[in-house]
């Protein structure tokens, strides 16, 4: 039988199990990338696991979401991370030198390779053959020291394109096609391969739109093959060695199958406040429209742009309306500039941010109260754009510069019919791209000596491995469905703590008990109770770290949210499933002991513990978990668990 794409490179990767659905497989990472907010904790975890030198064939490190520098405590992390780029290997990408996904793209990512990124759009590569996945930052810092990156292998669907776009129709639509059709939850435990003749009419710009918001979809990653596209992209880039063609066999075998025929899309536009609430148009012409924002990593390169310019020359945005320009990277900016792009743009009416994440995560450009924001990003959640209650759509660059001329939102076909002289403006690549490198640092060009902590960073706390009596007071009794943002905010003023663990702690489930923390750190910890689904949200690790630098020994929940189940493991924090009715009689202050012999229990493979409640009733708890996992739950955490098992050579 013949292989997808995806088992292709997977196989050339394979350091331990077998190509199965659902089995456990390691793979060896090619590539690394990581951003600011995730990256100090990765850089600081490097550190902690002893290593000197990078060991994969490449890392990067950018500087996106929070480029702003609000005091001291961004710009010192900045500052961190250069000198750690610099110290240990990496290429470190400025403040303001463009968000991940897009430098990504345009000066590192390789088809064929693997890429593992502490961001959940790391998959956006996969427009030009990379299999990019994202992961926890933990995860990161272990494959960046040489270290395999352990997944379930997932299932493999082919989405079959079938003809061509039509005038208008954009890559943005056939993603929210794909939303329409399968939901946030469709990609869940699978990677998508577009397959079939459309693949050839989409250039490389045009398929990571539609690799970079598969992230939307749940998909572990998306993949296109590679082709006289791919190998044109990357000669304009002046890196045409890093080609290779890659295709499925003509007889590989998919889990499932999605048809999607080009040429009978129209304009799309994701309504308030889930990208798949998504809808023709047409059917919401005639909103008002305050904000149109174009930018960020799925619409924020060149290629993007220039259609909205094209629009906008030699007309007036509505007056009523605010139009931004936050463009990917600063190479995509410093192209439009140079061409005459930017002041066509800006004599229309528009304003140019500098290339950063900002907007998409509430940092600038906040919408007004009650009001219609247009953007062509990945997301619009409700509170994402830094208002409660907003109301942002999601579109492509071609739709979001149609509502800025009229003011509302309109499909771009009628609007070029009212005015008789807009034509569509196409996809247009440069001859070459040619945006200048000077903020985008290789290992040997490292200004730093040795790494430049400021006062706002700090270690890594580290766990002791698991011993034999495991004890203490149930600190917190919590319902169902809470998320990481409950376990530690992701608000700025508590975020820019995130490399400063014992400052960040002071936080932990305050949104749930503001006392919570100084409880724990006075009993010496203990135990958390939970309902369903707990810790579900976003793979923010600090959720696991700052509980465990707290003193939490272990989680007894009804359910738990895989992600942060996963990271639970990662911090050496016991997670336990218990049943309804003896989460219904633990009271918060209750003393739990888990009789068994905890470290043995755990490394032995057993399933179901006894846990012995006030000294006077008994329940049965159960801890899922492979193999490895429980190794590394009896050694404290994966950081002590990778220290060992350097140790051992
Ligand atoms: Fe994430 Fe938005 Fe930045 Fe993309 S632009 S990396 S979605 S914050």
């Amino acid at each position: 039988m013949g292989q997808t794409l995806t088992e292709k490179i997977l196989d050339d990767h394979l350091v331990e199990g077998e190509l199965e659905t659902g089995e456990e497989i390691g793979i060896e990472i090619d590539q690394v990338l990581t951003q600011d907010t995730t990256g100090t904790l990765v850089w600081l975890q490097f550190e902690a696991l002893g290593l000197d030198e990078v060991q994969t064939e490449l890392a990067a490190q950018y500087c996106d979401h929070q480029t702003y520098q609000f005091d001291f405590k961004n710009t010192d992390d900045h500052r961190f991370l250069r000198s750690a780029a610099g110290t240990f290997g990496a290429h470190f990408s400025r403040p303001g030198n463009g968000i991940c996904h897009q430098v990504h793209k345009e000066h590192f990512a390789a088809p064929g390779k693997t890429l593992l990124g502490s961001d959940s759009h790391t998959p956006t590569p996969g427009g030009l053959g990379q299999l990019a996945i994202g992961s926890g930052g933990l995860d990161v810092a272990v494959a960046m020291g040489g270290g395999p990156y352990y997944i379930e292998m997932p299932e493999v669907v082919n989405v079959r394109l079938e003809g061509e776009l039509p005038e208008w129709a954009t890559a943005k639509d056939v993603i929210l096609e794909m939303l329409r059709k399968l939901s946030v939850k469709g990609g869940v435990g699978k990677i998508f391969e577009y397959t079939g003749p459309g693949v050839e009419t989409l250039s490389v710009p045009e398929r990571t739109t539609i690799t970079n918001m598969g992230t939307e979809l749940g998909a572990t990653s998306s993949l296109f093959p590679t082709d006289e596209r791919t190998e044109e992209f990357l000669s304009r880039l002046d890196r045409e060695d890093v080609h290779v063609d890659l295709q499925p066999d003509d007889d590989a075998e998919y889990d499932d199958e999605v048809v999607i025929d080009l040429s009978e899309l129209e304009p799309l536009i994701a309504t308030p406040s889930m990208p798949d609430n998504v809808v023709p148009v047409r059917e919401v012409a005639g909103t008002d429209v305050e904000q149109v924002i174009i930018g960020s990593c799925t619409n924020g390169a060149y290629e993007d742009i220039l259609p909205s310019a094209k629009m906008l020359e030699g007309r007036q945005i509505d007056r009523k309306t605010e139009m931004i320009v936050a463009p990917g990277s600063k190479q995509a900016s410093e192209m439009l500039a140079r061409e005459g792009w930017t002041a066509e743009m800006m004599a229309a009416g528009v304003n140019f941010s500098e290339a950063t994440c900002g907007a998409c995560i509430g940092i600038g450009h906040v919408p007004a109260s009650d009001s219609v924001s247009l953007r062509t990003f990945n997301r619009n959640f409700e509170g994402r754009s830094g208002i409660e209650d907003d109301s942002v759509y999601l579109c492509s660059p071609e739709v979001a510069t149609a509502a800025a001329l009229k003011g509302e939102i309109v499909d771009p076909r009628d609007l070029a019919d009212d005015l008789g002289d807009l034509d569509a403006p196409g996809l247009e690549m440069p001859d070459e791209y040619d945006g200048s490198t000077t903020d985008l640092i290789a290992p040997d060009e490292a200004v730093d000596d040795g790494l430049v902590k400021g006062p706002n960073i700090g270690d890594v706390p580290l766990k002791d491995a698991l011993e034999a009596d495991l004890e203490g007071p149930a600190l917190l009794k919590m319902d169902d469905n809470i998320t990481t943002d409950h376990i530690i905010p992701a608000t700025q003023d508590i975020l820019m703590y995130r490399s400063n663990i014992p400052k960040l702690s002071e936080f932990t489930l305050s949104r749930v008990d503001e006392s919570f923390a100084q409880r724990a750190l006075d009993t010496d910890g203990g135990f958390l109770v939970a309902g369903e689904n707990y810790g579900q949200g976003s793979s923010r690790e600090h959720a696991a770290l700052c509980p465990m630098y707290l003193g939490i020994e272990g989680v007894l929940a009804q359910s738990f949210a895989r992600i942060h189940k996963a990271n639970l493991f990662n911090f050496g924090l016991l997670p336990l499933s218990i049943d309804e009715a003896d989460y219904q009689q633990i009271e918060q202050g209750d003393d739990i002991e888990i009789v068994d012999d905890v470290d043995e229990a755990v490394r032995s493979g057993q399933e179901e513990f006894t846990v012995r409640v006030n000294g006077d009733w008994e329940l049965t708890a159960t801890l899922d978990a492979s193999e490895r996992e429980r190794e590394i739950l009896a050694d404290g955490g994966k950081l002590p668990h990778t220290r060992k098992q350097y140790d051992a050579g």
